[in-house]
């Protein structure tokens, strides 16, 4: 079944107190609006998530922003999977464009983490997403589909049934400017046909894909009212505790 879903991505926002403090009122503001099956993440620094996955109980779902490919050992700075996993999260964004574009992670470093993820137990989150450039060239359809080959396609059915996919694209992260419904549905149906092309319809059909970039309040029911779109990562948006709300007040 696909699931519906509105992630946070708090970045690097926040001090603990300040997290925990704002996380407190999305958890009780969140209660009373998530419908049956709705699920409600925030993806927070690492130093927060201890305390975050006590606080969110059923309500709200805790996720990190990455973690390493590798599994443990002399890597000093790195956190584990199996750290996030043993703190309560569940799922990790990963390939995001921040981290592809300011940390260089490639997609053979992604597949790597996805990989990892998956076999301690967390959801990965993985992202694609086109830049102005590639928008205007016309390349993207090229550009995420390598994305998804590179980063995704290797995977057993198994494990990418496992997966949540969230375009974001990268022209319209932290702008302001929203893709239209319209073209949001476009890439969408696209990316599904991918996964079908690859893992068949009953996969495809199942796989929850999210849009974000500049997603809020005034724009989520016309997003999420589109076919293939289940949802929303938010950034700026999962800040305030009232638009988070009500964004996911706004899944139909
Ligand atoms: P934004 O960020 O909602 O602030 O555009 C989205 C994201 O980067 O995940």
């Amino acid at each position: 079944m696909r699931k519906q879903i509105v992630a946070g991505n708090w970045k690097m926002n926040l001090d603990y107190n300040e997290g925990v403090s704002l996380f407190s009122e999305i958890v009780n503001m969140v209660k009373d609006e998530r419908k049956g099956d709705q699920i409600a993440i925030i993806c927070s620094p690492f130093i927060h998530l201890n305390s975050l996955a006590k606080l969110g109980g059923n309500d709200v779902k805790i996720g990190a922003q990455n973690i390493s490919d590798k599994e443990s050992g002399a890597y000093t700075g790195e956190t584990s999977a199996k750290m996030i996993k043993s703190v309560g999260a569940e799922y990790v964004i990963l390939g995001h464009s921040e981290r592809r574009q300011y940390f260089a992670e490639s997609d053979a470093l992604l597949a790597e983490k996805t990989k990892v993820a998956l076999a301690n137990g967390l959801t990965p989150i993985f992202c694609i997403g086109e830049t102005l450039d590639e928008r205007n060239n016309g390349s993207y359809y090229e550009v995420l589909k390598k994305q998804l080959v590179e980063g995704i396609f290797s995977l057993s059915d198994s494990d990418f049934a496992k997966i949540v996919i969230a375009y974001e694209p990268v022209w319209a992260i932290g702008t302001g400017l929203t893709a239209s419904p319209e073209q949001a549905q476009d890439i969408h149906a696209f990316i599904r046909s991918e996964v079908e092309a690859n893992y068949g319809f009953n996969i495809a059909d199942d796989t929850t894909i999210l849009y974000g970039g500049s997603c809020n309040p005034g724009n989520a029911a016309s997003l999420f009212s589109q076919k293939d779109i289940d949802g929303g990562l938010i950034g700026g948006a999962s800040l305030k505790s009232r638009d988070f709300t009500d964004i996911i007040r706004a899944l139909n």
